[in-house]
């Protein structure tokens, strides 16, 4: 919700001749707005107001934002490991010459893995 509310919200302050959704924006930062606007969903003040049981309206228990929150990191070892492999994969298929042969994937991965 605040990813996304921050792309409207950069659509409903854009001053342009023809608006369109997404627009002509440079990619490097077309997620800017709404990426800082995600901060505000951990903001203490922000998430006390939203984050409330459906029925009661009563606050999320602390054990559980803390949980909630602890659980933002897991697993991004892995991911950063996996995004630098892949990669790495990237640029040996960059670097091979024009007219290398046609590679097997899989074999080519296996072969340049140290
Ligand atoms: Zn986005």
């Amino acid at each position: 919700m605040f990813h996304e509310f921050g792309h409207a919200l950069h659509s409903m302050f854009s001053e342009v001749e023809y608006p369109s959704l997404g627009g002509n924006i440079p990619r490097d930062f077309v997620e800017f707005p709404s990426q800082f606007n995600e901060h505000w969903r951990d903001d203490p003040n922000v998430f006390a107001r939203y984050a409330r049981h459906y029925k009661t309206g009563a606050p999320m228990p602390p054990d559980l934002v803390a949980r909630l929150r602890n659980a933002a990191t897991f697993n991004q070892g892995y991911a950063l490991t996996e995004y630098l492999a892949a990669a790495e994969l990237d640029m040996r298929w960059h670097i091979l010459p024009a007219d290398a042969p046609l590679q097997a994937p899989d074999a080519f991965e296996k072969s340049r893995s140290r």
